[in-house]
């Protein structure tokens, strides 16, 4: 660990994987807690839809409950009904895809929260409390200008048709689009106009804020914010430093080595050939594993043993392997089952995300699951 390029010890390596990811949990938490110290009194929340942005939900949300969180976001009543089934203590569990027609009873055996996307599910989950005289919380989303999700400009009208006798709505939300460009006008524009909606129903508490809202000031707060990137170590302020700590290692093994000559080429569609004489090593991480094929020839590896020497990827990514250049490495260095490093200290997944002008996001939730997955705490 002292290793200044490396993220972790390379002799933890399962034996029998091709290829890890290490998830630092205790990242995630102390990530949390800066998050959690920065919208206080508001509370915050963690977003774990899409298996925690494909790190694991079931122990990211135990970590995170750990830690205190107490609302937890994902998109999919399936996602939903997993996460209650692991996460039985006192916690809101909100369905950001609202119901459909017929899934109420689900929402209610397990105790989840639907987020209400228009007037119809708004009018339905209205009816439902009333006819039950019984008030089964919901979230209810206003558009503020993303034209997604939440009620629309066109529906508001029709909000004095609701009946709100036995129905409190448990909070009021909207989500940015521009959150991560501060001086998007869209912010401030979005700001004005969620603090207009949310006061047409009858709910004290209000979120707008996702990771990067959280950094735009005290007025986006309101009384929960909801995170996800920012937890996973997403840079939230992407033209700035990254305020987050890093949670995710991905590193292969070394399969073969081997010499090339001038001329030879390398990989599918013969795309790099070798201008001098090379070494080149190939590695147990292809495109099935979430490695994109557009990542390669712009992304640097590591070995472990020699940090400070950048090993290119050269050549096509295929399904399960990819070649780099290990000319610069000492001769007779390395050898198969050697760990190459590919995302970590010297390459977090916001550089790999930049390499390929994709996001943080896309990156994590590609992965797959052919790694074995590592959890530290
Ligand atoms: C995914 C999502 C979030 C989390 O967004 P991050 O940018 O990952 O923090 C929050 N709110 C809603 C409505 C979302 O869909």
């Amino acid at each position: 660990m002292s290793n200044p390029y490396m993220s972790i010890d390379p002799q933890l390596f399962t034996h029998r994987a091709g290829a890890e990811v290490h998830i630092d949990l205790s990242a995630i938490t102390q990530n949390y807690l800066y998050l959690q110290s920065k919208v206080a009194p508001a509370q915050c929340g963690g977003v774990v839809k899409a298996d925690a942005y494909g790190l694991g939900m079931v122990e990211v949300a135990k970590a995170l409950y750990k830690a205190g969180c107490r609302h937890f976001f994902v998109a999919h009543l399936d996602e939903g009904i997993a996460l209650r089934s692991v996460l039985n203590a006192e916690c809101t569990i909100y369905i950001l895809h609202g119901f459909i027609p017929n899934q109420e009873a689900l929402f209610i055996q397990n105790r989840l929260t639907p987020i209400l996307n228009d007037i119809q599910q708004l009018k339905s989950w209205s009816q439902l409390c009333n006819h039950q005289r019984k008030n089964h919380p919901a979230a209810v989303q206003f558009d503020t200008g993303m034209s997604r999700f939440g009620i629309g400009q066109d529906e508001l009208a029709q909000l004095s048709q609701i009946s709100w006798d036995f129905f409190r709505p448990c909070l009021a939300m909207s989500h940015l689009a521009c959150a991560d460009t501060p001086d998007h006008p869209a912010n401030q524009q979005q700001l004005t106009r969620f603090n207009t909606l949310k006061a047409l129903i009858p709910c004290t508490t209000a979120s707008l804020s996702a990771s990067s809202g959280i950094f735009l000031g005290k007025d986006f707060h309101f009384d929960l914010v909801r995170p996800g990137i920012a937890l996973y170590g997403g840079n939230p302020t992407p033209n700035a430093p990254n305020p987050m700590r890093a949670v995710v290692t991905l590193q292969g093994k070394i399969l073969q080595t081997r010499s090339i000559n001038t001329g030879d080429f390398i990989g599918y569609g013969a795309t790099f050939v070798a201008p001098c004489p090379m070494k080149i090593a190939t590695l147990s991480i292809g495109y099935a594993d979430g490695f994109f094929r557009s990542l390669s020839p712009k992304l640097q590896a590591r070995s472990p043993k020699y940090p400070e020497i950048p090993l290119p990827l050269l050549g096509r990514i295929s399904m399960d392997s990819l070649c780099v250049d290990v000319t610069n490495l000492p001769e007779n260095s390395i050898q198969s089952g050697d760990i190459i490093e590919l995302i970590g200290k010297s390459c977090s997944i916001n550089d790999v995300a930049r390499t390929i002008d994709t996001i943080s996001y896309e990156i994590l939730t590609a992965l797959g699951d052919r790694y074995h997955r590592i959890y530290t705490s």
